[in-house]
């Protein structure tokens, strides 16, 4: 797993630390950040485990207790100074004073959050895939 991490920072940013290649959802070919939208930071949050809400038409997201979420640990991330950066991302749902993101068309996520007392986002390296644009 961090050999995949390793990978990714080297491979996929640039000289400045910013993605230098599309980055899109793991499940359907909707694109979250064009080239050079975001830039890597190390910063510790648990995002929990990725939901396919549409998977059986049941959502269980509703009715499960949220305590008992299980989260991964995750401390590398794409950072994104500004909502409007983002190509496509939508809302999954909202837990204090963060926002978790999730894929605009199938609803996958969450695949990152937005922090609402800072305004800044974040999109896990491990969460999402990469396009090479040429
Ligand atoms: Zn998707």
């Amino acid at each position: 797993m961090t050999s995949t991490i390793e990978g990714i920072r080297e491979s996929k940013c640039d000289e400045l630390g910013k993605n230098n290649s599309k980055i899109c959802c793991q499940f359907c070919p909707s694109i979250i950040l064009n080239p050079r939208a975001g830039t890597l930071v190390s910063r510790e949050f648990p995002l929990p485990l990725i939901v396919k809400k549409k998977n059986d038409g049941q959502s269980k997201s509703e009715t499960s207790d949220p305590s008992s979420v299980e989260v991964e640990d995750l401390k590398d991330y794409w950072q994104v100074d500004d909502m409007f950066h983002f190509e496509n991302i939508s809302v999954t749902h909202t837990v204090d004073q963060i926002k978790y993101l999730g894929c605009a068309d199938c609803e996958v996520g969450p695949v990152g959050f937005h922090d609402l007392t800072t305004k800044i986002n974040y999109i896990a390296l491990s969460r999402v895939m990469y396009k090479d644009s040429n």
